[in-house]
């Protein structure tokens, strides 16, 4: 077999045999298949797509690249969640400590920023001293301890999604249904949690635009799940604007933290509280006034080298020199905000990858003071952009400009949650 057979074969359309699958993603996780050819690919499956057998082949070829841990035979309660991807979304670092502090294990493998979007791991990573790097043997002992790890993907773990993951991030072929839903549930196949949480987001600052698409990647997951073992079910939550208020790495810990203290925005909660409920966790809703979530992220961080300090005093987090508030250019209701171009320009100003590996700059990224429904007077703070450079900051602020619709009319705030669907029972 040779690798530009099988991207000619995906690049006309024909569906790959498992064998083929087998060839390429072993090529890739063994480096014997190049990047550049690996690329190709990709760019194919995303023009082409996948079957059903295909992407299902795929996820089970990916979730066997590396070693894999059977956590739901060690602990029946352990539980998992992941999102597929949005602006803004801080719901890792709200849910997990939550369903931690109401008794469930949370051992949970997690991504980087992928495309416009962010990612749990370099958000983790914004508190000084972070490690997400645990060997097999740390992260067990860590759940066991404290029944809450959060670690990335690694070299032993579903190695060939971390491969393919870095690839995509930086040649435009995030956005494809076989590629998501085996990249995330390559992840869980290779830890197999008891009980899975999706949390499939739909709009413009996600990669699945329409309602359809996001049920349709929904069920695709959910099949692979059940069919792996893994008790699957999904949340489709909005994704017609940001997430919360802040976009950008340590903005987000900031105020992940505050929701945990019970200062955070309403849709943040709200769907955490939601993502909990469909696991059958509706009592973690209560760990957030006892305090109790806080301490399990606390309990976390600690434990994996990071300065706890930072938590409580958000000061010790990285900060940008350089902030700028944008005003509103007219009084009016904020109509629409386009959340992909504000991710966009949040990776721009460095919250993101441009380049394979390139560093990220935790500090930089934005708030946003004026949200979907609001009121605003002209001249009043729609956002508030932080940037290292002066440029950048003008960039940064021209594109919260163009990202926001103000209209006449008032506008009804969108719904946190579109579709909730259940595991068969
Ligand atoms: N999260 C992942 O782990 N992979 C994707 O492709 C999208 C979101």
């Amino acid at each position: 077999m040779l690798a530009t057979e099988l991207i000619a074969r995906k690049r006309d359309g024909q569906a790959h045999t498992r064998d083929e699958i087998q060839f390429l993603i072993g090529g890739l996780t063994a480096g014997t298949i190049p990047d550049y050819q690996v690329a190709a690919w990709l760019m194919a499956v995303c023009i082409r797509g996948m079957t059903a057998e295909e992407t299902a082949w795929l996820t089970q070829v990916m979730a066997s690249s590396g070693e894999t841990l059977d956590l739901q035979s060690r602990w029946p309660d352990v539980v998992d969640k992941h999102s597929t991807g949005g602006v803004g979304d801080k719901t890792s670092l709200v849910l997990m400590p939550m369903l931690a502090a109401a008794g469930c294990r949370v051992a949970k493998m997690s991504g980087r920023g992928l495309g416009f979007s962010g990612g749990t791991i370099d958000k983790l990573q914004a508190i000084p001293g972070m490690r997400t790097e645990l060997s097999r043997g740390e992260f067990l002992d860590q759940v066991d301890r404290l029944g809450i790890a959060i670690v990335s993907q690694s070299a032993e773990l579903a190695p060939a999604d971390g491969k393919l993951y870095a690839l995509r991030d930086v040649t435009a072929t995030v956005d494809s249904l076989p590629l998501i839903a085996s990249s995330i549930m390559s992840k869980k196949l290779a830890c197999r949690a008891g009980r899975l949480v999706l949390d499939v987001k739909t709009g413009g600052g996600a990669f699945m635009k329409t309602l359809d698409q996001a049920r349709a990647l929904a069920e695709i997951m959910m099949a692979i799940g059940e069919a792996g073992g893994v008790s699957t079910s999904a949340v489709i939550s909005d994704m017609s604007q940001p997430e919360g208020q802040a976009i950008g790495n340590a903005l987000e810990v900031r105020e992940a933290v505050e929701t945990l203290q019970g200062r955070g925005p309403a849709d943040v909660l709200e769907l955490c509280e939601r993502l909990a409920e469909a696991l059958g966790v509706p009592e973690a809703s209560r760990t957030i006034a006892s305090g109790a979530a806080l301490q399990k992220l606390k309990a976390m961080v600690e434990a994996q080298g990071g300065d706890v300090r930072a938590l409580d005093d958000p000061q010790r987090l990285p900060a940008a020199p350089l902030r700028r508030e944008l005003a509103a250019p007219r009084s009016g209701y904020v109509a629409a905000i386009d959340a992909e171009l504000l991710g966009r320009a949040a990776v721009a100003l460095g919250a993101g990858r441009m380049r394979k590996d390139e560093p990220i700059d935790p500090a930089v990224g934005f708030v946003l003071h004026a949200k979907i429904g609001d009121l605003v007077e002209v001249g009043q703070a729609l956002l508030e952009a932080h940037a290292t450079d002066e440029r950048k900051l003008e960039a940064a602020l021209a594109a919260g400009l163009q990202a926001y619709t103000i209209g006449e009319q008032p506008v009804a705030a969108p719904e946190q949650v579109k579709a909730i669907i259940s595991p068969p029972s």
